[in-house]
């Protein structure tokens, strides 16, 4: 049975008086007891977000971290660190990294590798570009981008890997894929982890990402393969991003 998961990535948006918002709509509102719940705070507001949401269910997640422990990297968060504030999952592999800062397969493997070293769940970001889906290569790159990562993980990685599919031409577009389009996607990552382990593959939990929101939230959450959800611009609206987490429970 696999655990639905909906993470707010907040990007380089929110505040102090958000994070606090939240904090007591958290406390108030009824989570639906199966469904896990992540917000992804910027770095500044990780340590406010752990006291606000400390006797909610919601648990705390980073946006990114560098693969060294410590060292000098000026400006770069260890996971070691994040790890210390109580983060629980960190993002690898988004495509506004992959494309503003040019973050390679191995890269995004490198920080993979480096959450699982100090104890926090990865959640693997992979997605095609507009052109890359219309000239009919999406399957390809996702599955590109998915493989890169998932052959060099030993088993237990493996089981404890969380995958986001983001296709690029949906995130902070408002132009969602159809729970078609995004079924056809999850399955074939679904069947491609089926190559290591078939148990494993329906254990592997799946995350549909691009401009979900509080009204498609529903349908997107009742494809077969789709487990949970990646959510930018709606996780920073307290009562559409509770309204996501209930329709997923
Ligand atoms: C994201 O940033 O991962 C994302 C899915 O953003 P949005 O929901 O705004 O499309």
């Amino acid at each position: 049975m696999r655990k639905p998961l909906i993470a707010g990535n907040w990007k380089m948006n929110g505040s102090a008086e958000l994070v606090e918002a939240f904090g007591r709509a958290f406390a108030e509102a009824s989570l639906p007891a199966p469904v896990e719940v992540v917000i992804l705070p910027p770095f500044p507001y990780l340590d406010a977000a752990r006291q606000a949401f400390a006797d909610t269910p919601v648990t705390l997640g980073a946006q990114t971290l560098n693969p060294l422990h410590s060292g000098a990297r000026t400006g770069e968060v260890s996971g070691q660190m994040l790890r210390e504030f109580g983060v629980d999952y960190v993002l690898a592999g988004h495509s506004e990294r992959r494309q503003l800062y040019r973050e390679s397969d191995e890269e995004v493997y490198d920080r993979v590798i480096a959450a699982f070293s100090v104890g926090i769940r990865p959640i693997l970001c992979v997605g095609e570009t507009l052109e890359e889906r219309d000239a009919g290569h999406t399957e390809d790159v996702v599955l590109r981008q998915v493989g890169y990562v998932m052959a060099r993980l030993d088993p237990e990685q493996r089981r404890r890997m969380t995958i986001a599919y983001e296709p690029v031409w949906a995130i902070g577009t408002g132009r969602t894929a159809t729970p078609q389009q995004a079924q056809q996607v999850m399955a074939a990552i679904r069947r491609y982890q089926a190559g290591f382990d078939r148990e494993l593959a329906g254990e592997l939990r799946l995350l549909y990402g691009g401009s979900m929101n509080a009204s498609n939230a529903k349908e997107l959450l009742a494809q077969e393969d789709i487990d949970g959800g990646l959510i930018g611009g709606a996780s920073l609206k307290v009562d559409d991003f509770i309204a996501i987490c209930q329709s997923a429970g």
